[in-house]
């Protein structure tokens, strides 16, 4: 007889986003004229630059040509594409090898596909409120999981200890969806602990290009130790706009092993049996975005979001309400006024503000009495926002 994965059996429903669709499609309903602002959508606004889609559309009429055209990729990823990462990299000071990049759709794949690597005996340590897809990938790969509650006390960046000892160590910074990063001196404690503990650090990067202070680390290859014991996830969805597109690079390094085998020779193993690789199109687009060019209209974008992070903030300050994030990431974690829980203060926005957020306790238990506004918003829609925000809690 076939034996299903039972661990499907052991998710928690995710109620998160399924709930406020719910109250959103209730309320339109009820109101079918009212002006909604979203400041929900972990979407992306704008449109891809000028520089990727040249570069799409060059691809595109290479494939119109016997002399250009390309049949299947190498499953790993294009010369090119690893050797346009690989220069990103050692612009910033970090030196790895082509074949240390490995090419994907994104980052949500990679962090299901990624645990291939290990056995289904590991624990999995996850710093809570986090992006949900860690908790549920690791429950669908049979591992043990343990939570990690971070609150304003620590900055949402908690430090390790003996206590948190686990195989598999999850590091999102900056985060979603708190907006708190890890400094230099708070990513080298976890790497030290990786490395005396022997786990393994999965550090998700989606969002280093949105950080602008100096000194705060991009890339978890930046701290010293870090190639014997972290593997790097990227994505070009929130950097690029590649939302829709999908396009990311993962990054193992080739003296990265544990219990004797090594992590990047195991990754090439099962690419080239799972996979056959980004189509050539995508994987052109995608280099573009390491030009000089490309650099410089992505930057432009994120400089958008940044200037909705602004205004946001502002408002929250002349409120009086305590957040983090916006600085350094393309959200913004304040806490609920007035003591309300995540969903009383959804509701209170839905209904006298017509404001969409995200209520905080979906993602883990510390969360909740926290609440995530995006930024990813159009100017005018989150101006509307703040500017709604700021006549309702004003007066409250
Ligand atoms: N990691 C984090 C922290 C995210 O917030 C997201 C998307 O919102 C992803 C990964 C997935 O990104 P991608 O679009 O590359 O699958």
């Amino acid at each position: 007889m076939t034996m299903p994965n039972r661990h499907y059996g052991e998710l928690k429903d995710s109620y998160l986003f399924y709930n406020i669709a719910q109250k959103v499609n209730a309320y339109r309903a009820a109101h079918p004229d009212a002006q909604i602002c979203r400041l929900g959508i972990g979407d992306v606004s704008l449109p891809l630059c000028g520089a990727v889609i040249r570069a799409l559309h060059a691809a595109v009429d290479d494939q119109a040509k016997a002399e250009t055209f390309h049949g299947y990729m190498p499953e790993c990823g294009a010369p090119f594409f690893r050797e346009a990462v690989q220069g990103h990299y050692a612009r910033r000071g970090v030196k790895l090898e082509a074949d240390e990049i490995f090419v994907s759709s994104g980052a949500s794949d990679e962090l299901g596909d990624i645990l291939d690597l290990f056995s289904a005996d590991n624990t999995a340590l996850v710093i809570e409120p986090a992006y949900p897809a860690y908790v549920d990938a690791n429950i669908l790969a049979g591992h043990k999981v343990l939570h990690l509650p971070s609150g304003a006390e620590n900055g949402f960046v908690p430090a390790p200890s003996m206590e948190h000892r686990a195989d598999i160590l999850y590091i999102c910074s900056p985060n979603n969806p708190t907006g708190a990063v890890f400094s230099r001196d708070k990513l080298r404690a976890w790497v030290d602990f990786a490395n005396k503990t022997g786990a393994v650090i999965l550090f998700d990067a989606a969002y280093e290009a949105f950080i602008e202070e100096d000194g705060v680390p991009h890339s978890i290859f930046e701290i010293p130790g870090a190639r014997g014991c972290a593997i790097e996830i990227c994505s070009l969805s929130k950097t690029a706009g590649f939302t829709g597109t999908r396009c990311g690079y993962t990054v193992i390094p080739k003296e990265l092993a544990c219990g004797g085998m090594n992590l990047n020779a195991m990754w090439v193993r099962n690419r080239t049996t799972k996979t056959n690789g980004v189509s050539y199109i995508l994987q052109r687009g995608a280099a573009a975005v390491f030009t000089e060019e490309g650099q410089r209209q992505i930057m432009e974008n994120i400089r958008v979001y940044k200037k909705n992070a602004a205004c946001l903030m502002e408002t929250l300050d002349r409120l009086g309400i305590w957040y983090c994030g916006g600085k350094n990431a393309p959200y913004i974690w304040l806490r609920c006024p007035g003591g309300m829980g995540s969903w009383e203060f959804f509701d209170l926005l839905l209904e006298k503000a017509q404001i969409i957020g995200t209520p905080g306790a979906g993602f883990g238990s510390c969360g909740e009495g926290y609440f995530r506004f995006s930024t990813f918003g159009s100017p005018a829609e989150t101006a509307e926002a703040a500017r709604r925000l700021e006549k309702l809690l004003a007066k409250e």
